[in-house]
Parts: C-alpha cells; sequence; structure tokens
C-alpha cells in the first residue's frame, strides 16, 4: 500500500499516519520529521532546513526531493510507504509520480483530511512534541501519560518554533497557495478519498478507515 496524506498543517496527518503505519506494516515517511532529526543532529541539511522551516516556509524543493529519492529505495519501503507532509508542492508531487513511475509502484491513494482554518490555529496552540523519536501530543485530543514527557522515549516535550501562532498563519497561506493545488492533481489520477478531518482522533481515525474500505 502506498498512501499519501495530505492536509493542512496540523490537520492530523501525523496522528492518522502512526495508525496507519501499524495497520498496514508500512513506514511513514515524514519530511518535516525527517528534517528534525537533521536538526537535531546539527547536520549541513538541518542547518539548511532549519532557516525556512523556523519561519514557517517551505523548505526548497530540490533538497526535499532528494531526501524522498533516497529513502524510497530503502529496504522497509519494499512493502509500501505512508507519506506525511510530502508532497506539498506541484514540482515535488510531479517528482513522487516520475519516481515511483520507475519503480514502477504508483501511489494507491490520496487521503485529504479536511479541516477549516480556524480549527487549526486553536489546535497547533495545544501540541507539543518529542525532539528525540517525533511522537507528537495535544493537551485535549492526545495527552501524554506524564505531563510534558514523551510516552515513547521520556524526552522532555517541546513546542514546534513553527506552531507558534504567527508562523502557522503564514503555514497555512502557504498551504492554500501551494500544497491544495495537489487535490486537483490527484484527483485527475482518480486516486482522492476526501475525509472529515474534525471530531476527536477516534472518529477521524474510523473516517479515514472507513474511506479506505478497512475495519
Ligand atoms: P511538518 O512537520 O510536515 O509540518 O513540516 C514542518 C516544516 O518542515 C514545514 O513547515 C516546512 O518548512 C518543512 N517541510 C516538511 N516537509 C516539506 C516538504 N515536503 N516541502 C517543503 N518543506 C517541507
Amino acid at each position: 500500500m502506498r498512501l499519501i496524506l495530505l492536509g493542512a498543517p496540523g490537520a492530523g496527518k501525523g496522528t492518522q499516519a502512526e495508525m496507519l503505519t501499524k495497520l498496514y506494516d508500512i513506514p511513514c515517511i515524514s519530511t518535516g520529521n525527517i528534517f528534525r532529526e537533521h536538526i537535531s543532529n546539527n547536520t549541513d541539511l538541518g542547518k539548511q532546513a532549519k532557516a525556512y522551516m523556523d519561519q514557517g516556509q517551505l523548505v526548497p524543493d530540490s533538497l526535499v526531493i532528494e531526501l524522498v529519492k533516497s529513502r524510497i529505495t530503502q529496504d522497509d519501503c519494499k512493502n509500501g510507504m505512508i507519506f506525511d507532509g510530502f508532497p506539498r508542492t506541484i514540482p515535488q508531487a510531479e517528482a513522487l509520480d516520475a519516481m515511483l513511475a520507475d519503480l514502477n509502484i504508483p501511489i494507491d491513494y490520496v487521503v485529504n483530511v479536511e479541516v477549516p482554518d480556524e480549527l487549526i490555529v486553536d489546535r497547533m496552540a495545544g501540541r507539543t512534541v518529542c525532539p528525540s523519536c517525533g511522537a507528537s501530543y495535544h493537551k485535549i485530543s492526545k495527552k501524554e501519560d506524564i505531563a510534558g514527557i514523551c510516552n515513547a522515549c521520556s524526552t522532555n516535550l517541546v513546542q514546534r518554533e513553527d506552531d507558534k501562532e504567527e508562523t502557522v498563519k503564514k503555514r497555512l497561506e502557504i498551504y492554500h497557495a501551494q500544497t491544495e493545488p495537489l487535490i486537483a492533481h490527484y484527483k485527475a489520477q482518480g486516486k482522492v478519498l476526501d475525509v472529515h478531518g474534525v471530531g476527536t482522533v477516534e472518529e477521524v481515525r474510523a473516517a479515514v478507515k472507513k474511506a479506505l474500505g478497512v475495519n
């Protein structure tokens, strides 16, 4: 199974990706998480990406595409993968289509998680993330067991620089201008499953599964 999760920043893609990676036993490729890992390891790529990320801007296509190109040929992707936060622009989608066509493994579905902008801004304010393993939490919908500590690896949770309100607004503008056109791109391929992304994590999870035809 090869899936793309589309939706605005904060639409809940990461949370649904965690569920889907277990369901299908395939890895999740989150370009945002990969960049954050590079930043914490202080790599050259991390330094380049951070400047864009902290301002809510997109990292240039060329850097993102190279990263994904080397990731999808790794062994754990042989049964499929879930893309979370990639592609985000038409050139990225076209590059992904070409990469997967070369490997003869086209995308099966694009799950489009729809959430209104007003709700996104509220949601991001309550979101924290583990700087070590990338797990994300939310003060209302997905609380950690011990306040401020990651369930998975016991690291102190932080608020992402790019989850601050002004940055979120800029990210939403960029989403509408550059990422939303991907819905039409994949609709033309007949691959889009629209999912109502408002509700509890469990409700959205059920809606995603229903759209994919699984129980
Ligand atoms: P995310 O965790 O997916 O919300 O990504 C956080 C930030 O990483 C984004 O706001 C961008 O700055 C950068 N980023 C992640 N994925 C991409 C991508 N596919 N294209 C460009 N920038 C990206």
